[in-house]
């Protein structure tokens, strides 16, 4: 039988904007929710308003973003539903209710398969499938929900420095890693992210040990998972937890003073060198080249 997909559109306030570009190509219906309590960052609000759609919909399958936050709702709405959870899937197969999926364990090492029995939550890592494209004139259902009474409440808002580009949106990623001997020497690399109008990553030593980078910025396992047309890794030893986060980018430069370095097994160009003489050259480079 042919499943039927179904959207689910959160937030406050006017949401027909949000719904019309969920309107892609297969989408039978969308479910609005609006509510005053959506529009703060909170994840238990949207665990309740996923609870009263999910009691709606009756679906065999719930797919979810293998996001920060979607990490976080998954496991609480299947754990208020009673269903089973399966989080950052590369595969997934339905059969009826139950479902089989292949997720990635050991850091990226082993594939492991898993099963479901009944109805359950599966998380997919952003970026894993390409957008969704096309139109449809989905039927569109608001649902209402009542908050339950929360346990955390937000006290205040710090918003981002505006002007950086996220690595998660950026075509061209430039990393730096613990080859870099002091904070100040990354704006080094800063002129490079510069001339390749791209943005900085960083491996994990630099943003949760020594705190010279935002924890945004991190790629990796407990990072973000990026694919840019071209990563260049600086001084990045290339271990699994980095690797993890990065391999799936089209082009992958290297620049480790290292010959042995594991990056060097995972990139299509590597530079054999030290850094510091390498990164200067680059943008001298790039800079005549592209004219900027
Ligand atoms: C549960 C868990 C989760 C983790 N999650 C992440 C994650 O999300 N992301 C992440 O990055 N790591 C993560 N890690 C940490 C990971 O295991 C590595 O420790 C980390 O990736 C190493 O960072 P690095 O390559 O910058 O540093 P190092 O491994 O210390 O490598 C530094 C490299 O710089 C090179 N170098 C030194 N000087 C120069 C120079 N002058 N010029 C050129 N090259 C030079 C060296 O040859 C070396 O290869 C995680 C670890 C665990 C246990």
């Amino acid at each position: 039988m042919q499943k039927e997909t179904f959207v689910v559109v959160l937030g406050a306030g006017d949401l027909s904007e949000q719904t019309k570009k969920a309107s892609v190509s297969g989408v039978a219906k969308i479910f609005e929710v609006s509510h005053d309590s959506l529009k703060d960052s909170l994840t238990s609000p949207v665990v309740d308003a996923l609870e009263a759609v999910f009691l709606k919909a009756n679906p065999d399958l719930v797919l979810m973003g293998a996001t920060k936050k979607g990490k976080e709702i998954a496991p609480k709405l299947a754990t208020r539903l009673k269903i089973g959870c399966i989080s950052d899937a590369l595969k997934v197969v339905q059969d009826g209710k139950d479902c089989t999926a292949q997720r990635l364990v050991w850091g990226g090492n082993s594939i492991a398969t898993v099963k479901s029995s009944g109805v359950a939550i599966v998380t997919i890592p952003p970026r894993s499938y390409e957008p969704a494209s096309g139109s449809s004139s989905p039927e569109v259902a608001k649902v209402e929900f009542q908050p339950k009474p929360q346990r955390v409440v937000l006290l205040g808002k710090k918003e981002k420095p505006k002007g950086q580009v996220s690595i998660k949106d950026a075509d061209v990623i430039v990393s730096a890693g613990r080859g870099f001997k002091k904070k100040e020497d990354l704006a080094l690399l800063d002129e490079l992210v510069k001339v390749l109008n791209g943005a900085m990553g960083a491996s994990r030593p630099l943003t949760s040990d020594l705190g010279w980078v935002a924890e945004e910025r991190q790629v990796g396992l407990s990072g973000t998972t990026v694919k840019p047309k071209l990563y260049i890794a600086v001084g990045i030893s290339g271990q699994i937890q980095h690797l993890t986060g990065m391999r799936d980018s089209k082009i992958v430069v290297a620049i480790n003073s290292d010959k042995n370095a594991p990056i060097f097994q995972e990139c299509d160009y590597g530079a054999v060198g030290d850094l510091y003489q390498i990164i200067p050259e680059l943008v001298k480079t790039f800079k005549a080249q592209l004219g900027r």
